[in-house]
């Protein structure tokens, strides 16, 4: 099954949970990793399974490059603010390359991880809801 990583800055978490409130059928197909509040908050508010990497500040965006350096992630729907600076700046950016490197499906919108995820499920014959 697919690995997806799901990642939210802070005033994107309720759009998070709310796609994967709408996408519990699909996500609960894939094996799901997080940055640590994003899978906290998924956790608490969906039945989805997600295994948490540390907070994305202190390295969890950085936690999940290297998963995709080991071709273990097959995408990442990554809701970004765009409206606020971010402390760890340097990693999101490194994430973002490695996406690139890798060749990385990354949505970061509701309306492109909308897409990935419908494709994914496709991909891997999972009934999409
Ligand atoms: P968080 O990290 O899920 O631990 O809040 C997300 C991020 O800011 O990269």
């Amino acid at each position: 099954m697919p690995c997806v990583a799901l990642i939210a800055h802070d005033d994107e978490k309720p759009e998070m949970v709310e796609l994967a409130r709408e996408y519990e059928t699909v996500l609960s197909a894939f094996d799901l990793v997080a940055t640590g509040s994003t899978g906290e908050r998924i956790a608490e508010e969906t039945g989805l399974t997600v295994e948490r990497k540390e907070s994305g500040p202190i390295g969890g965006d950085t936690q999940i490059g290297a998963e995709v350096v080991e071709g273990r992630i097959d995408g990442i729907v990554f809701l970004r603010d765009p409206l606020t600076a971010q402390p760890h700046e340097p990693d999101i950016t490194a994430l973002l390359r490695l996406c690139d490197v890798h060749d990385t499906p990354m949505a970061t919108t509701r309306a492109s991880a909308e897409y990935l995820l419908d494709g994914l499920a496709e991909e891997a014959g999972v009934e999409i809801a």
